[in-house]
């Protein structure tokens, strides 16, 4: 019987990319492979720091919310994902739609490719302070070729703009997968880096998202 690590399970709307304010359940696992200097889900970078679940447990946590959509993230949930494929397979059976959030360093396996909806793939920039590039560069051709990905990346200057443009013409994704997002721990550092992202976008053909979540309650606040 597959477990798995738990950081939390909650049910909010969705607060950025394409599905940005639909209501959707939240199940955030623990553990990553990476330490971004930014990063605003620190509790959950341990595996040992979540619940370890099983999958009757996860299900019927999942099962007390009102929304068919759900966005398993982390962490890196790709850490788990043999574990996950059953789980998934049961949200379709009950006609969930599937969001996984990934940081694009992990391959993810086919028969959990089958049963994702939509991947938000947010590949790491320099900014992120990482000692060295993590990626699994097939990731961009599998999925983007399957269109079910969609490439998020995380801006805090305008030069990681310049990185990003390097990006989409190296692993030639699609300008309109491609949706630039604001770094930011409060609503006035979210919106002044808003104004710059979305000039950019403008100009290349690129997606904005906003992140609710920052705007209303601020970075690093769990269950929102
Ligand atoms: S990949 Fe995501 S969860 Fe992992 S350290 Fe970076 S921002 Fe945090």
């Amino acid at each position: 019987m597959s477990k798995l690590w738990v950081s939390e399970i909650f049910y909010s709307v969705q607060g950025e990319g394409i599905h940005l304010g639909k209501p959707a359940i939240f199940l955030r696992l623990s553990g990553c492979n990476l330490r971004c200097v930014w990063c605003d889900t620190k509790y959950a970078l341990d595996m040992k720091s979540g619940k370890c679940m099983s999958l009757n447990e996860v299900l019927s946590e999942i099962q007390r919310y009102p929304a068919k959509h759900i966005v398993v993230t982390g962490g890196e949930p790709l850490l788990q994902q043999l574990a996950l494929i059953p789980l998934l397979k049961e949200l379709k059976k009950l006609n969930f739609f599937i969001e996984l959030e990934t940081n694009g360093s992990i391959e993810p396996v086919s028969n959990l490719v089958k049963l994702v909806d939509q991947f938000n793939v947010s590949p790491k920039l320099s900014n992120a302070g990482l000692p060295k590039p993590v990626l699994a560069k097939s990731i961009y051709h599998v999925l983007a070729s399957k269109c079910k990905a969609y490439f998020k990346f995380v801006v805090i200057s305008p030069s990681d703009l310049l990185e990003i443009d390097d990006y989409v013409t190296k692993y030639y994704l699609p300008r309109n997968k491609v949706i630039l997002m604001p770094q930011a721990m409060t609503s006035e550092e979210h919106n002044k880096r808003l104004l710059f992202i979305i000039e950019h976008a403008k100009n290349r053909g690129y997606r904005v998202t906003p992140r609710l979540q920052i705007i209303v309650y601020g970075g690093g606040i769990r269950g929102v």
